[in-house]
């Protein structure tokens, strides 16, 4: 009997650890098919837009980068590209990279292992559909992966991107000049910003889309040159 009172907290432990924490620690640390920087002698920084796409702020974002003739690389939600197609195909059309943010921004840790497979499989089917392109990139929504995330995505054909700054640009007390600072400080040759154009707090987006200019302005100023991952990418392998 208590023996019992032993095995059933252990097994539910073991259960967690080898389905959430060790995956989850292990690619965002380690593992070398997920991507956090780029190639740390290249001036290249890559900035990276989660959760949209939102008619509210990408279009807003979108005339920012373009004005400052800046290509980035957006990971959108599926259930968003299909409501707002117009807004994905002025993304993909503007020459930035479209990636996948799973279809229902379900968090990884939610997901069973069948589920897993079938949100990336419906994402890129929306994807596909739209651009007539299979997407060649993924973030899992939070960052957060399972056992099954990685092998999900490798069945798709798909690399992943995690980052190595993010400025909490989602949350309700966070400000423009919280955000600038923040990607200033820690900007570095081969850095992946995560910023997100919706979801978050309520208004969130609007506090990136303040900071973006300056933090554009300032990383030129430095000699910084933006590129999509897929650019970054391809620097690493040189
Ligand atoms: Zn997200």
């Amino acid at each position: 009997m208590q023996e019992q009172l032993f095995i059933v907290p252990g097994i539910i432990f073991l259960f967690i650890a080898i389905y959430w924490i060790i995956p989850n620690y292990w690619a965002r640390n380690h593992c070398k098919t997920v991507i956090r920087t780029g190639n740390q002698k290249s001036p290249y920084i890559a900035l990276t837009f989660d959760d949209g796409p939102n008619p509210r702020y990408t279009p807003k974002l979108l005339d920012i980068l373009k004005e400052h003739g800046v290509k980035a690389s957006f990971f959108v939600v599926g259930k968003n590209a299909e409501r707002y197609p117009h807004i994905l195909h002025r993304i993909h059309s503007e020459g930035h990279v479209v990636g996948c943010h799973s279809y229902s921004h379900s968090h990884a840790w939610l997901l069973s292992p069948i589920n897993t497979f079938r949100d990336l499989k419906r994402v890129c089917r929306v994807l596909e559909d739209q651009l007539n392109n299979h997407p060649a990139w993924y973030r899992p929504p939070w960052g957060m992966f399972n056992l099954f995330t990685l092998p999900a995505a490798k069945k798709m054909g798909l690399k992943t991107a995690y980052w190595s700054i993010e400025a909490q640009d989602w949350e309700a007390k966070t400000t423009p000049q919280h955000i600038y600072n923040t990607v200033i400080s820690r900007a570095k040759p081969g850095s992946i910003v995560v910023l997100h154009d919706s979801g978050g707090a309520p208004g969130a987006p609007a506090k990136t889309l303040e900071a973006l200019p300056l933090i554009i302005n300032t990383l030129k100023q430095k000699g910084y040159k933006f590129v999509t991952l897929e650019k970054m990418k391809g620097e690493l392998q040189c």
